[in-house]
């Protein structure tokens, strides 16, 4: 494809929101759980009701975050976050949207504010109880010492501890959702990356934007539900593509 009326657009556009899935980061090393052999295959999933409810699944849940965490702080931003990264430098990212938990944009240069991790991040541990937040590698390091069930550090809390990521039967954060809303609506140019956009309701900001006449822009591998709302469809590596169409 002659990539040059795709860059016209991007040069023209100042209020660019991105939505990012899991494809973006396995470039980077990081599983995709969807795919065959992902994760996700090898542990049997744990409900929020369960970690609320069932100590023996809580500690099986930290068993498994302490075995996955540390590879996923390893890993490194590749080229696609960068590219990211530096468009927000220049001015031009309205919103950057992610179902990804990796911590990966704020690595790879996107500032904090223009982050919605819709699905939480796996850099934090949150208290269910008082909603205080930890830096996840503080607990992972304490884990042993307190049997695979962290508690809240607060004098008189002593909440259950869980990775500040969306377990299954959990809601998306409400104010997050809103401002995923805004960020489709009002933007100048919607880019779609790396997510098969199959999960709800993070595939509806695609409808969002479309329904308000935004341009739209999908790189992804796979076919998704959304291709005939792109003016643009890519399958390209996105680590290979971004840097040259984003600038
Ligand atoms: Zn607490």
């Amino acid at each position: 494809m002659d990539l040059s009326k795709i860059k016209d657009l991007i040069r023209k556009s100042n209020k660019i929101t991105i939505l990012t899935g899991a494809g973006i980061s396995t470039e980077s090393g990081i599983a995709d759980y969807r795919s065959p052999g992902g994760v996700w295959e090898q542990y049997k999933y744990v409900t929020l009701q369960e970690i609320m409810h069932d100590t023996e699944k809580r500690k099986y849940y930290w068993r498994y975050k302490k075995e996955t965490i540390p590879s996923m702080s390893n890993a490194e931003p590749n080229a696609a976050h960068k590219a990211i990264g530096k468009l927000d430098n220049e001015g031009k990212l309205y919103y950057l949207l992610t179902q990804n938990i990796d911590g990966l944009h704020e690595k790879g240069g996107v500032s904090g504010e223009r982050i919605i991790n819709l699905h939480g991040t796996n850099l934090e541990a949150i208290c269910l109880s008082c909603k205080t937040i930890y830096d996840i590698n503080t607990t992972l390091a304490r884990l042993e010492e307190c049997d695979y069930d962290p508690r809240c550090e607060k004098k008189e809390c002593g909440g259950i501890l869980k990775p500040n990521t969306v377990s299954f039967g959990q809601n998306l954060n409400p104010l997050y959702l809103e401002t995923a809303e805004k960020a489709s609506k009002e933007c100048d140019l919607f880019m779609a990356l790396g997510s098969s956009l199959v999960v709800h309701p993070v595939c509806s900001f695609v409808e969002v934007a479309h329904r308000y006449s935004k341009p739209i822009i999908i790189i992804n591998r796979d076919p998704t539900p959304y291709d005939h709302l792109a003016r643009y469809k890519l399958t390209d590596s996105l680590a290979e593509i971004l840097p040259k169409i984003l600038f």
